[in-house]
């Protein structure tokens, strides 16, 4: 009898792929281990056994298969089965699933390309193959898995580079993503020049008359006995002096700030227990408690700053004390570093954080801390692909901000959303799923309204502290009374003065960054255009540059037209960047900072800029929806929204519904603790629903609304939504290939059939583009309709001419 073996390949292949294995290896082989597999060209693959059988393929002659790359399955079945829902629900292959859920350095494939890891290595702990390798990587800084199987003289390379891995010898390059980003920790010392202890008589001397600074200088110099960097907040603490204090010293030049990275996880951090909850809060917890009893999935909807994290800080307590497994899912995890300082302080030793930003290493390492179920995973924090981490033993799963669109995957394969897939995944686990937000999607809320899910309200701010005041100032009117200095209203520049007087700080929110988004040719009309995509090109003032958001393609800025050739080129709208330049000449003696892509691209920016704005070394923070996620600063008084009007015109079914909760986000981060907040909202129409639903902060006015439109526009609640994309460089393949795609989904979905259409932004990177939109009544079996859909497009995929056309299928598409 012979065995074989069906394995998951790394690749969009429909289909399992089977190889043949000795009885002996079939014994040992179990669901969930990896093989190295020879696939097409003899190109090699990390493949994952997904069952193990004595049926020989009728198709093919089964390959033997390299070697086996795991002792124990590094993937359980539960973990099988919901890549399993994801790839039909989401109608893409289990293929893409695996490849997009394991770490790459369990993913080696003959391209893969390997780097040394920087620092010392014991070579004497290599074996003679290891040797090779590591040799041959001294003298070039990056070889392919192919290229090692040359040197090594043999095809199974893959175990000596997975022990390479592991001795943290080797990385496997990965060109996707940025490395994380460290914390960085803000540190003071003394000028070069002072830091002599024969100096301090000169230097107290010079501060006879300021008595603050010269106690700040004395304690500095009592906790420079202990021979470690002085952290200003330690500094700040023990002189007992303001931040203001440290900061003359180092604008006298005395002091200077500089910055360490810490660990990614400190878990020397001091603990503290969990706070105590407030009468309100209080009520809300044990609502949720009651609520689990008989609904799997709960909604939170609590008032920005009402105290969420609290709450789930004692439901994850609970659930680590009868030695479960939490996820706690978020947004975006590079801007919620404050959450997780929070719940370090309570849960450190619990406490791991998985994001595709962290190295190769740290990925592996909080994987097989899960699937081990070790002690410091049991807490995970992390964005959307934590969902595939392997746990086996979950007992809650958050997903804190639930409306956040990016909790979906754009590209690659597979799309799917965060929030909705770890409602199924909990359901694997019998795990509860308490989902938190000040704004819910309209989509969860109807679910709740439906019973579906259970709901709890928090509609009291910690403290007491009241909503925020929301004022709308009408900029047509501004204008026409010629009350407008650039882009600001004469009310904001008052509330901004007075904000600033108070020494509190101010929020400006623009959401487009740049200089101005349109460069146009005042005599000929018309404006510079991206090469490769259907965009007109953004200024960057700083830079002097015309840039492509949509493909990066950058150029200088241009003196002449074009076109006609006249100097007459002239800016039109306005981005972060203008912003900024205005704050300058408007308020020069104020401190402004800028939060957008440009300014958090480099190492360590965001965290600098943050950094900066808590110790208030920036006075005006401007940026883009950055600013709306999830951040707490005590001292922000006044929050404007520089031009509400462009969000709201945005054509999506979703857009009034985002524009509503990014406002009342970005509304929600003054006055978070001490006293109440104002916000301005600047906008040629305040008349609009929207607007007056957030000044008056009406979220069940705007969910109706949104609901009736829905319902009578056929969009999501009611209706589900497939969103077909199809792709090619060749403008008149892809129409052809579109229209005969729309006319068979029309023939068999008739009149749920929208498209083909060309979307707003119609090329990209030299792709053309045309897009579907399949909707699918309530009624209709959803199974059904995607059998069918894959019918029409493996149909579509037959034919010659349309095969080099790439079809993305977005199911539930954002
Ligand atoms: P949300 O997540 O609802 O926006 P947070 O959990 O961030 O609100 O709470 C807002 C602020 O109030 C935080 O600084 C938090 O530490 C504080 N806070 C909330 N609840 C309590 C409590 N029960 N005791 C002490 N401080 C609290
Ligand atoms: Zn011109
Ligand atoms: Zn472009």
């Amino acid at each position: 009898m012979s065995n074989f073996i069906n394995v998951v390949l790394p690749i969009p292949l429909q289909k399992l792929f089977t190889y043949s294995v000795t009885e002996a290896e079939a014994e040992f082989l179990k669901p969930g281990m990896r093989v190295a597999v020879e696939f097409g060209k003899s190109k090699v693959y990390t493949a994952l056994v997904y069952e193990i059988h004595q049926n020989p393929p009728i198709a093919y002659e089964a390959k033997d298969i390299h070697q086996i790359l795991d002792d124990k399955p590094v993937v359980n079945e539960l973990q099988l089965k919901h890549w399993e829902w994801l790839s039909n629900y989401y109608m893409c292959s289990l293929g893409e699933v695996f490849r997009a859920a394991l770490p790459s350095a369990f993913l080696l494939e003959s391209e893969s390309i390997i780097q040394l890891v920087l620092g010392e290595k014991d070579e004497t702990e290599l074996t003679d193959d290891e040797f090779l390798i590591y040799e041959a990587l001294q003298h070039q800084p990056e070889l392919t898995v192919n290229k090692v199987v040359e040197i090594l003289g043999k095809k199974t390379v893959f175990p000596v580079l997975k022990q390479l891995i592991e001795k943290e010898i080797i990385v496997i390059k990965e060109q996707i993503y940025e490395q994380y980003k460290p914390k960085l920790v803000k540190y003071v010392r003394l000028n070069a020049s002072f830091d002599n202890e024969t100096k301090l008589p000169e230097l107290l001397e010079e501060l006879s008359r300021a008595k603050k600074q010269r106690d700040a200088v004395l304690t500095y110099f009592q906790l420079k006995a202990q021979k470690k960097p002085i952290k200003a907040t330690d500094l700040i603490e023990k002189a007992n002096v303001s931040t203001a204090v440290i900061k003359s010293l180092v604008d006298k030049e005395i002091f200077e700030f500089y910055y360490i990275q810490t660990d990614r996880v400190d878990f020397n951090v001091k603990k503290s227990v969990i706070k105590k909850l407030t009468e309100y809060q209080n009520t809300a917890y044990s609502e949720i408690k009651s609520s689990f009893e008989n609904k799997h999935v709960t909604l939170l909807k609590g008032i920005t700053s009402s105290g969420k994290t609290e709450i789930y800080a004692k439901l994850i307590q609970e659930a680590l004390e009868k030695g479960k497994q939490v996820l706690y899912l978020l947004p975006e995890i590079a801007l919620t570093t404050q959450i997780i300082q929070r719940l370090q302080l309570y849960f450190g030793e619990y406490l791991s954080v998985y994001h595709s930003k962290y190295t190769v290493n740290e990925r592996v390492e909080v994987w097989n801390n899960t699937l081990h179920n070790k002690k410091k995973a049991r807490l995970i924090l992390g964005a959307r692909s934590s969902l595939f981490l392997p746990f086996s033993n979950l007992d809650l799963i958050i997903v804190d901000e639930e409306h956040e669109p990016s909790y979906k995957q754009y590209n690659p394969s597979p799309r799917y959303h965060a929030r909705d897939a770890s409602i199924v995944l909990a359901g694997f686990h019998k795990a509860k799923v308490l989902l938190g937000s000040a704004t819910p999607s309209i989509e969860t809320s109807y679910n709740a309204k439906q019973n579906k899910y259970g709901y709890v309200e928090l509609n009291r701010r910690f403290n007491n502290v009241l909503l925020p005041e929301i004022e709308l100032v009408n900029i047509k009117e501004k204008y026409r009374k010629k009350r407008m200095k650039g882009h600001f209203s004469d009310r904001l520049i008052k509330m901004i003065e007075e904000t600033l007087e108070e020494k509190e700080q101010v929020i400006l929110f623009q959401n487009r960054r740049g200089y101005s988004p349109v460069v146009e040719c005042e005599t000929c009309g018309v404006s510079p255009q991206c090469p490769n995509c259907d965009v007109s090109l953004t200024y960057h003032n700083y830079k002097k540059e015309l840039q492509c958001h949509y493909c990066g393609h950058k150029q200088a800025m241009l003196h002449n037209c074009g076109a006609c050739g006249s100097p007459t080129l002239n800016t039109k709208g306005f981005g972060t960047e203008q912003i900024e330049e205005e704050l300058e000449h408007l308020f020069p003696e104020a401190n402004i900072g800028r939060m957008d892509l440009d300014t958090t691209r480099g190492k360590y920016g965001y965290q600098k800029i943050i950094g900066k704005f808590q110790a208030q070394e920036i006075d005006i923070l401007v940026g883009t929806q950055m600013l709306s996620k999830g951040l707490d600063f005590s001292n922000v008084t006044l929050v404007g929204v520089m031009n509400a009007d462009n969000m709201l015109n945005f054509p999506d079914f979703r857009a009034y519904e985002r524009s509503y909760q990014l406002m009342v986000q970005v509304a929600g981060r003054a006055g978070r603790v001490k006293k109440r907040g104002r916000v301005a909202i600047q906008t040629f129409n305040p008349y609009h629903q929207i607007l007056q639903q957030v000044s008056t902060n009406n979220y069940e006015a705007m969910f109706k609304e949104q609901l009736d439109e829905r319902w009578q526009y056929k969009y999501p609640p009611f209706y589900r939504l497939i969103k077909l994309t199809l792709r090619h460089k060749d403008f008149n393949r892809v129409e052809t290939a579109a229209n005969w795609l729309g006319k068979s989904m029309t023939n068999s979905f008739k009149q749920n059939v929208l498209g083909p259409t060309t979307p707003s932004i119609s090329k990209i990177r030299n792709y053309y583009i045309r897009t579907i939109i399949l909707k699918i009544p309530q009624e209709n079996s959803l199974g059904k309709t995607k059998n069918h859909l894959k019918k029409i497009l493996n149909s579509f995929q037959a034919i010659t001419d349309f095969r080099s056309v790439k079809v993305g299928v977005d199911v539930d598409n954002y």
